[in-house]
């Protein structure tokens, strides 16, 4: 028997997935034309101007609600569902190696943003990681394949998420197998707390920590091509300055741990990870709005209000370190349900 949150939980997830697949068709046709009176750029618009756009406020304030209804995790655990699927259990040091996997992921996909060409491509590599979290979700026990550690968009969740708005009902476990340990969604956030974990997970929270915010800010600082299809064979020059950013970022991170003791090395994770995410809206938020001559979402043009720019990126900048650095709110993304078999 469904209870009435679970309902609209379902409805919630029900939508956010038509709505995956509305955009999975938005971004074909900005290729395929199938809806001509569209602009041939909507799709693209839509994908980067607005989802991409607040995921990662999503992911700082209600990330359990966002893995509540993202359609990637839908599709992962849709055997789970179906009651089909191996439901294989990993070991810790599997769990910690797809970890790892899923940063460089991350840092190996994220470049390429540079370089895509169309509506289409992005749509086609939509669909590839929808089937690898299929194919994951078939394999592993719960969200043990996908969610919670292969998918390349997880360590952002782990990094900016650690201080969330709200705990809330976990919609998509009705019981704890126990997949993943520490549950993630669970568990308030160990990732600022490296010091307890073994040297593969210590590297991995290393170069996930210490390097995003350079990498960040490494990656702002290569343009688009004018002729996309061009960045194919610059793709030294795509990776170089986010790399160069991450292992710059590495070594600060680093030299600021030798400079503090343990006790501070949270205070230090939380300060890498709120500079990230300000960098992030930093750079991204004059272009969404259509400031300083960029065409912003849905061809925006806010540039008569240019002047409040640097107001804007400041208040922002404010409000995430005060929202992970300082707020003493430390809360898990959900509830854990209970045991199964209890
Ligand atoms: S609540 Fe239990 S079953 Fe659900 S993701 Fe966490 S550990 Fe896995």
């Amino acid at each position: 028997m469904i209870d009435k949150e679970m309902k609209i939980w379902r409805l919630l997830q029900v939508i956010l997935y038509l709505s995956g697949i509305l955009l999975l068709v938005l971004l074909f046709n900005d290729s395929l034309r199938f809806f001509p009176s569209l602009d041939d750029n909507f799709g693209r618009d839509a994908f980067w101007n607005i989802l991409i756009f607040s995921a990662p406020f999503l992911f700082a304030v209600i990330p359990g609600v966002w893995r509540n209804i993202c359609p990637l995790s839908t599709t992962s655990l849709m055997t789970r569902y179906f009651g089909v699927g191996k439901k294989i259990k990993q070991s810790k040091k599997q769990d910690e190696l797809l970890f790892l996997i899923s940063i460089l992921l991350l840092y190996l996909i994220v470049p390429l943003r540079h370089v895509e060409t169309s509506g289409f491509s992005v749509a086609s590599g939509l669909v590839i990681i929808a089937i690898v979290a299929f194919i994951m979700g078939y394999f592993f026990q719960g969200k043990s394949g996908w969610c919670s550690r292969l998918c390349p968009v997880y360590p952002v969740e782990r990094l900016y998420g650690s201080k969330p708005l709200i705990t809330v009902t976990n919609a998509h476990c009705s019981s704890c197998e126990n997949c993943t340990s520490p549950c993630p969604d669970s568990t308030v956030s160990d990732i600022h707390d490296v010091h307890h974990e073994s040297r593969l997970s210590q590297f991995s929270n290393y170069i996930l920590i210490g390097g995003f915010p350079g990498f960040v800010w490494g990656w702002f600082q290569v343009s688009d091509f004018s002729n996309r299809t061009e960045g194919w064979s610059h793709l030294g020059e795509v990776y170089a300055m986010p790399l160069l950013g991450l292992l710059v970022s590495i070594a600060v991170y680093w030299q600021l741990r030798q400079s503090f003791t343990k006790k501070d090395y949270s205070k230090i994770s939380l300060v890498f990870a709120a500079t990230a995410i300000s960098c992030y809206y930093f750079y991204r938020i004059p272009a969404v709005l259509g400031f300083s001559g960029h065409t912003g979402v849905f061809g925006l043009d806010l540039s008569v209000y240019e002047h409040y720019q640097f107001m804007l990126q400041f208040v922002v900048t404010v409000f995430f370190f005060w929202w992970i650095v300082f707020r003493k709110k430390i809360i898990s993304w959900e509830k854990r349900p209970k045991y199964k078999n209890c």
